[in-house]
């Protein structure tokens, strides 16, 4: 019999826990453990109350825990003992120095490689899943051997194609599986042993091998794309109500055509969560590190875009209230960036409260899947320190809070001159209505970000 697999992942969160939970899942021959410095989440992973909420994943953790998945703090001990280590830590935008705003932050990375080669006493493959810049697994590499005894890696990128709210139909369904891997004898071993892995579950031809450096690029590169369709369509809502068409009516006339496809094309405030401003933000700085401005501004006004978006959504509320919000209670009903999770990094939803809060409106946000703590702590926080360790320290007892939460929709929206809501919601073009109740008529709801509606009385 041949001896059993053992995998660690480095990194417990939206991406780490529920890959390992469903790779665990899906090859009962394979040991998983999950590992983080954060010791409030491995604790949340070893309890009732999960420390994310994703549909299905409670069901898959609780079949697996304890038999061949696991989640620890001691993560010397793991990656030691592991054949093959995924590597899913944060990896957000740079906040000061070389590329700062822009560039990706490989603080977390490059201590988690630093720990590998550490403490590893026999040969790893070492897979990169968290998104980060092309070329990465070249640094990775040098961090690892340089300060490896003798020991061997092979590193891979495996970037991951989940959706946060259908992150457990992903994994187990996945569109495909992308391995990228150094093209000598021992790199293409490695692409198969991890491919192995996969094809569990995975049918062969959804699992792509390419080299490092395509796989690295192709997750910026899907990203950029679907964020772009974003952009795409909320540029086009904003001709839309200067001229009388229809933002759903054209997407779906647009959609009908197969060249377009119907999927990622409502309009709505903007996208929002960890990944698709920061991963532009590092293709833009990539492409102009290579001597690419063309290239680099591009793809740099999908961002604008996505920015006037929300920009232009609060002046549409301020506006169609007499101009002001002073004083004006404003129930929020969604404050996730989508709907089925509780994530709310870059949330537009954030953008949105602050230009509301900026006009001195009340405003009161109810969100089941959001903690009071987290709504309060974004709203204190300045632009990309959300993902940063900053983020995880609990708020001073003194610390003034920006609005008021709660727990119950209906009281959220009791006395409220008006209210705006998430995930799902409507076309842009109800937002200018005026006239003296209105509320979204089209309740479809948005894949792609959080959307809103205001009703007015
Ligand atoms: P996350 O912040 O939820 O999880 C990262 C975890 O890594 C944190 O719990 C943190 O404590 C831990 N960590 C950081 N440094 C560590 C270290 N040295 N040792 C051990 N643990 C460490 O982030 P996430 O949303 O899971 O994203 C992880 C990566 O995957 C990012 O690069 C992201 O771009 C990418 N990604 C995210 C998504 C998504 O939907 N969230 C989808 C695809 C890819």
């Amino acid at each position: 019999r041949s001896k059993m697999v053992k995998i660690c992942c480095v990194g417990a969160g939206y991406v780490g826990g529920p890959t390992m939970a469903v790779i665990a899942l899906k090859c009962p021959a394979v040991e998983v453990v999950v590992v983080d410095i954060s010791v409030a989440r491995i604790t949340a992973w070893n309890s009732e109350q999960l420390p994310i909420y994703e549909p299905g994943l409670d069901g898959v953790v609780k079949h697996c825990r304890g038999r061949n998945l696991f989640s620890s703090t001691d993560i010397e001990k793991h990656i030691a003992r592991a054949d093959i280590i995924f590597v899913s830590v944060n990896t957000p935008t740079k906040t000061r120095g070389l590329g700062a705003g822009k560039a990706a932050d490989l603080t977390y990375w490059e201590n988690a490689a630093r720990m590998i080669a550490d403490v590893a006493k026999a040969d790893k493959i070492v897979v990169e899943k968290s998104t980060v810049p092309v070329k990465t697994a070249e640094a990775i590499e040098k961090i690892l051997i340089h300060n490896s005894r003798g020991v061997n890696f092979q590193i891979l990128s495996n970037p991951e194609f989940l959706a946060e709210g259908t992150a457990i139909k992903d994994l187990f369904n996945p569109d495909r599986v992308l391995i990228g891997g150094r093209e000598t004898p021992e790199g293409k071993k490695a692409v198969q042993a991890l491919k192995q892995v996969y094809a569990n579950w995975v049918p062969e031809d959804r699992i792509i091998t390419t080299n490092l450096w395509s796989a690295e690029l192709s997750k910026l590169a899907a990203n950029a794309f679907l964020a772009q369709r974003i952009s795409s369509v909320n540029a086009i809502s904003a001709l839309c109500e200067a001229t009388g068409a229809d933002v759903a009516e054209v997407a779906y006339a647009i959609g009908k055509d197969t060249r377009i496809g119907p999927r990622f094309l409502s309009a709505s405030v903007g996208f929002g969560g960890s990944c698709f401003q920061k991963d532009i933000l590092n293709l833009v700085y990539i492409c102009e590190c290579h001597g690419l401005p063309e290239v680099a501004n591009y793809w740099k006004d999908v961002i604008k875009i996505n920015d006037y978006q929300k920009s232009r959504f609060v002046n549409r509320v301020v506006s169609s209230m007499f101009n002001t919000v002073s004083e004006k209670k404003i129930a929020v009903l969604g404050f996730a960036f989508k709907k089925d999770t509780g994530d709310t990094r870059e949330t537009p939803a954030i953008d949105v409260c602050k230009g509301l809060l900026g006009d001195k409106a009340k405003v009161c946000i109810y969100d089941p899947q959001v903690t009071e703590e987290q709504i309060q702590r974004d709203l204190a926080l300045n632009k990309f320190d959300w993902d940063h360790p900053v983020h995880l320290q609990p708020m001073s007892a003194t610390e003034v809070k920006p609005v008021a939460v709660t727990r119950d929709a209906y009281e959220a929206t009791k006395g409220r001159t008006a209210s705006a809501s998430s995930p799902s919601g409507t076309s842009s073009r109800s937002w200018t209505t005026s006239g003296s109740t209105r509320a979204c008529r089209s309740r479809r709801s948005c894949s792609t970000a959080a959307t809103w509606w205001i009703r007015r009385r």
